[in-house]
């Protein structure tokens, strides 16, 4: 009874457009969320990273700091599906994913790059640096043990890094030489780490 009806009228009015706009702008950060998200995993999808990465790599030529690129396959992973099943190959995706989450920095670019491949991008680290990161991470890995109903695995990685700008300035090249560091290791034993430029 504090107000007269014109004013009530005007609160309501405006109240309810404030509800409106707060309804949107939650629906539209969850399908922001949804469309950049892999939906098994959490991490980044392919789509989301190549933005992210263009971004990073534009603001690196402008002002000359490095970073690294890491390309990651899983190793056998058709075997871990063909032996244990495709439920228990979906719950290595997503052990290995949280790794690869659990340990970047918050500044770094994780995503599933395709079925059991993982992109990592590291500002402000050089070939060498990252290759130290991505062998801890693959030691970690090996460490574990997986479980399933038809006895517990191992599950291994192998990880292929190059380096803006010293291995390649151009963006999809860098992939395409992390992609070849990774292919060496899978000629030399797998369960490694290889820098491009020792390929
Ligand atoms: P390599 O060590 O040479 O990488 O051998 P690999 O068996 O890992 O390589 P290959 O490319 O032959 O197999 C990849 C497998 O990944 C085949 C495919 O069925 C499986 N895969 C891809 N995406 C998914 C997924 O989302 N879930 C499950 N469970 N498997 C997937
Ligand atoms: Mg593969
Ligand atoms: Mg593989």
């Amino acid at each position: 009874g504090q107000y007269p009806p014109a004013t009530r009228e005007m609160i309501r009015v405006i109240s309810h457009q404030v509800s409106v706009s707060l309804q949107n702008a939650r629906m539209y950060q969850q399908m922001e969320e949804k469309a950049t998200t892999d939906g098994l995993t959490g991490l980044l999808n392919h789509r989301a990273f190549q933005e992210r990465y263009e971004q990073l790599h534009d603001l690196c030529e402008r002002t000359g700091q490095r970073f690294s690129v890491i390309l990651t396959d899983i190793d056998h992973f058709k075997s871990v599906n063909d032996t244990y099943g495709h439920r228990v190959g979906d719950a290595v995706l997503k052990r290995v994913s949280a790794l690869f989450a659990s340990r970047a920095r918050k500044v770094d670019i994780v995503a599933r790059y395709g079925g059991e491949e993982f992109v990592l991008v590291l500002p402000d680290t050089d070939a060498t640096g990252a290759a130290k990161f991505a062998n801890r991470i693959r030691e970690e890995l090996e460490a574990q043990t997986m479980t399933s109903d038809n006895g517990s695995f191992k599950v291994t990685i192998s990880m292929g890094v190059a380096e803006f700008p010293v291995d390649s300035r151009d963006r999809k090249d860098l992939v395409e030489k992390s992609d070849q560091a990774l292919y060496y290791c899978k000629e030399h034993g797998r369960n490694c780490v290889t820098r491009w430029r020792d390929c």
